[in-house]
């Protein structure tokens, strides 16, 4: 079917991830990109290289992510702006690690409009406070690459090394302990509001997001594939 721009909706559609730290955003994201043909953009992997780069905005969220926190909605915000702007070829995308809040959910419905698409799915990768400490307090990421690995669960073929790229692997600060728990704590906190947002507009699927990762892939895929059936399951506790 021919696409004109009086059909923003039919231009790019954006199918967002939700998920508690830990959840598998960016792994079944981007299994779920390459299902679908989409572009797969992650606002942590963003955040984090402009932490790298020492940009404004990288300076601005450094010390909150350290800490446990989430950045400012107004930051995150430009963030995913600037991402989506940049890419004036591409479709479709799935999008992970925003929205995290009401309000961001928010922005990025009027983000999407300015781009000429809309929100047509959040999935929601559904996992127990347990194993989300299970999952971070023995992740290990790349420093160079970004890949992660997980002590006992996924672990690098030779100890400290990237499997990809061959580079250092470390513990990321906000992956430390008692940062773990306030990251769970922040993640309830903004969660239940986002999920009753995308839920009364008839576009939540929870998917459950523990079990082997291929597993969990192949049914974030299949819930999208689906498409807008709406919530199914019981609201998240
Ligand atoms: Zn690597």
């Amino acid at each position: 079917m021919p696409q004109t721009s009086k059909d923003p909706v039919a231009l790019r559609s954006i199918i967002v991830l939700l998920g508690g730290p830990g959840s598998g955003k960016g792994t079944h994201g981007q299994a779920l990109a390459a299902a679908l043909g989409y572009e797969h953009l992650s606002s942590g992997e963003q955040l984090r290289d402009h932490i790298r780069r020492a940009t404004p905005l990288g300076l601005q969220a450094k010390g909150l992510i350290e800490n446990g926190q989430l950045v400012p909605d107004d930051l995150a915000s430009e963030l995913i702006h600037g991402l989506l702007a940049g890419y004036s070829n591409v479709r479709s995308f799935v999008l992970d690690g925003y929205p995290r809040s009401l309000a961001q959910a928010k922005a990025l419905e009027q983000i999407v409009a300015a781009v000429g698409g809309t929100v047509t799915q959040a999935l929601y990768l559904a996992i127990s406070d347990d194993e989300i400490v299970r999952r971070l307090s023995g992740r290990l990421t790349c420093k160079t690459c970004g890949k992660t690995f997980h002590e006992s669960s996924n672990p690098s073929a030779r100890a400290g090394l990237c499997d990809r790229c061959g580079g250092e692997l470390f513990r990321r600060i906000d992956d430390e302990p008692a940062t773990i728990r306030r990251r769970i704590a922040v993640f309830h906190h903004a969660i239940d509001p986002l999920l009753a947002f995308y839920r009364e507009t008839g576009r939540l699927a929870e998917v459950p997001a523990e079990g082997p990762v291929a597993e969990v892939s192949a049914r974030v895929i299949a819930r999208a594939k689906r498409g807008g059936e709406g919530c199914e399951g019981a609201p998240v506790q």
